[in-house]
């Protein structure tokens, strides 16, 4: 099965509709900033989101020293899910 790309989309901070990134561009290896329009075109809107790895739910097998971010709770449910879905493949 093909892995699934999500498109980022957000809301317009003025009218809620959703909105299409029309430019990213990555600053740093932490922070990556993205150009948004807003989709209702009585608005008109286009904005600029900021993004940043805020913690890790799956550790990297290649990780870089100068990433240190902390380990989301989501992360051992995860792994229990991961662990189950396991021991369920090997019995
Ligand atoms: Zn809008």
């Amino acid at each position: 099965m093909a892995e699934r790309i999500c498109q980022p989309i957000t809301v317009c901070p003025h009218c809620l509709s959703n909105s299409k990134a029309v430019k990213t561009n990555q600053v740093t290896r932490m922070y990556r900033e993205a150009v948004y329009r807003c989709n209702n075109i009585e608005c008109g809107a286009v904005f600029k989101v900021a993004m940043t790895p805020i913690s890790m739910i799956s550790p990297s097998a290649i990780p870089h020293e100068e990433v240190v971010l902390p380990v989301s709770k989501q992360s051992n449910s995860a792994q229990k899910q991961l662990d189950f879905t396991t021991e369920g493949e090997t019995a």
